[in-house]
């Protein structure tokens, strides 16, 4: 191969960090100015260089081009800065990356499959170079994030999922694949953006939607086996429920919306009993918003109390209260009830607010995941402070702005009592002369490690025990040294470790299920974990 290829090859090209010897053999004399550089070294200037950017969308970009230009060293950045880089790969500037995908677009990152494609999926999967595929990221770009319909150009998000399946869980890139799926939006801004890249035309709906979704999946497992991870990601609810239940007995899918949301939250809640005291059974739940974040965090919290207690589900289900745009979900509103509410509808009198559903409830608990800011007041968090010693407070909603309340409020309204966790971060409070750390329930901490115990077990299928099983793993790692602080989950500088411990949890679970395909199971799981996980360090070309 030419020496000019290879610096344009992503996958190998190494810029300036190729040694001499590497120049003399591949033929890059003279491609290369004469200085030899480091991948450290490569390393601190890009740092350098992005941190003078004042934009965090030209972060994003400038990380693009370096992911299509230099593999290897785009996820040693990740990896090594990953507090600092999280928030550009992922929410919240990936969002606005997604907004304005069709201006910023350059090189397809992934697979799209749009209505055009129908009858020919197959044939399109073949057309993507990478053969041994291990985890799709797929989405229709109905709700991204918190932003809503933003069509085919929701491709941000598999990319940026993905990469954070690389850099966090240790995939290897060549075996992700992101992948949208443009059935249409109906986002009127971006139908008329002529910068658009999607379809321009209205979403299809029903039997359309479902055929082309149905074509999809049979062609992923026909092309790529039973052991591809398929993880749904930011499909608007109705087809995100559907798509799981319809799927989850024949492919081995997640949703990280629902599952891996509840999975990171259980974690922390599991995590909080350590500060509150009582088991999950003694607690009881209030949560604003009945969505899949909602909903799923409530049935995995109660599948957990179930197998503590061996009380049946129906049983479990009753500690738990939702509150949605039309106030308490309750018995007399069942039939008007979308089918992933109707579980929580327990007997009670109609209540509008949620102040007057805490006043009601009187929940140790309170979860904001409605998506809407400002929701937890000075009334409220002083109605859950009243009758709880330590209230356990999580505002959910993102961004930061559709926080339920601020760590600070949350903190100060409760006189520094409340133990509280918040989907988009925040500083470290302090009140009363003591520091408080709030944490932050990401996501990111569950589904690499999630995804990597399915891979290394060669799982065929998700099992709700095995989000159990994640939630335990991540709650262990939080040190005496954190809790001190009042934080429910781990500093995030440990990830990478965390992720295998979360992975080999996982996988010792699909071993006991009889869902692993990857025969002998290896002794020390925590170590074949890590001894899989890909490094991104430069290799030697001889
Ligand atoms: P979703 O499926 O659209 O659900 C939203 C729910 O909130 C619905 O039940 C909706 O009620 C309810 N709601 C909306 N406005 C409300 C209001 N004014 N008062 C009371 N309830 C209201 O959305 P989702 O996927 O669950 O996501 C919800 C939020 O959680 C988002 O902000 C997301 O960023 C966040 N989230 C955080 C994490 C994390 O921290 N790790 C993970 C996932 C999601 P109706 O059903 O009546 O319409
Ligand atoms: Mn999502």
């Amino acid at each position: 191969a030419s020496g000019y290829s290879l610096l344009r090859d992503p996958h190998h090209n190494k810029g300036l960090a190729f040694t001499e010897k590497e120049r003399d053999a591949h033929y890059l004399r003279g491609l290369l100015p004469p200085a030899i550089a480091t991948q450290e070294l490569q390393e601190k200037k890009l740092m350098h260089s992005l941190r003078q950017y004042q934009v965090p969308l030209q972060r994003y970009m400038a990380l693009m081009d370096l992911q299509e230009r230099n593999e290897r060293l785009y996820y040693k950045l990740l990896i090594d800065n990953v507090e600092e880089l999280l928030p550009v790969v992922y929410t919240p500037t990936v969002g606005e990356a997604c907004q304005k995908y069709g201006s910023i677009f350059r090189r397809p990152q992934g697979l799209y499959i749009s209505l055009k494609e129908k009858g020919k999926i197959l044939e399109t999967l073949k057309n993507w170079p990478q053969r041994n595929i291990q985890v799709i990221v797929v989405t229709d770009g109905e709700r991204i994030l918190g932003l809503g319909d933003l069509g085919c150009q929701g491709m941000g998000i598999p990319v940026g999922k993905l990469a954070l399946y690389t850099a966090l869980g240790g995939v290897r890139p060549s075996a992700c694949l992101p992948v949208t799926i443009d059935v249409g939006t109906n986002n009127e801004k971006l139908l008329k953006d002529e910068f658009y890249i999607g379809l321009r035309q209205k979403r299809a709906t029903g039997q359309e939607y479902k055929e082309l979704l149905h074509e999809f999946m049979s062609a992923v497992k026909q092309n790529y086996g039973e052991k591809v991870l398929i993880q749904f990601e930011d499909f608007a609810n109705h087809n995100a429920f559907e798509l799981l239940a319809r799927y989850r007995t024949s492919h081995l899918v997640f949703n990280d919306d629902i599952q891996g949301t509840a999975s990171v939250v259980l974690a922390g809640l599991v995590a909080a009993l350590k500060l509150v005291g009582g088991t999950l059974a003694e607690h009881t739940f209030l949560f604003l918003g009945a969505g899949e974040a909602g909903t799923g965090i409530a049935e995995l919290i109660a599948l957990e109390m179930s197998k503590q207690t061996k009380a049946p589900l129906t049983e479990s289900r009753k500690k738990i209260w939702l509150v949605d745009s039309k106030g308490l979900i309750v018995s007399p509103r069942k039939e008007s009830l979308q089918h992933f509410k109707k579980p929580w509808a327990h007997e009670h009198e109609p209540v509008n607010t949620l102040l007057e559903a805490v006043k009601a409830i009187k929940p140790t608990v309170l979860i904001g995941s409605s998506g809407v800011g400002r929701t937890f007041t000075k009334d409220v968090v002083e109605a859950m402070s009243s009758f709880n010693e330590k209230p356990v407070i999580l505002a959910l909603s993102n961004p930061t702005s559709q926080s339920e309340c601020t760590a600070e409020e949350a903190y100060t309204w409760s006189k520094g009592r409340a133990i509280f966790a918040s989907g988009s971060p925040f500083d470290p409070v302090e009140y009363g002369g003591k520091l408080f750390v709030p944490g932050q329930a990401n996501n990111a901490y569950i589904f690499p490690g999630f995804g990597l115990g399915l891979i290394i077990s060669g799982a065929i299928r998700v099992h709700d025990d095995m989000l159990l099983a994640a939630s335990e793993a991540l709650a262990a790692q939080v040190s005496q040294e954190n809790y001190e602080k009042g934080l429910i989950y781990p500093p995030f500088s440990n990830i990478r470790k965390i992720s295998a411990h979360i992975a080999a949890t996982v996988a010792a679970k699909a071993y006991e299920l009889g869902l692993a395909s990857r025969l002998p199971r290896p002794e020390d799981l925590v170590k074949y974990a890590e001894s899989c996980m890909y490094t991104p360090v430069y290799r030697n070309y001889r």
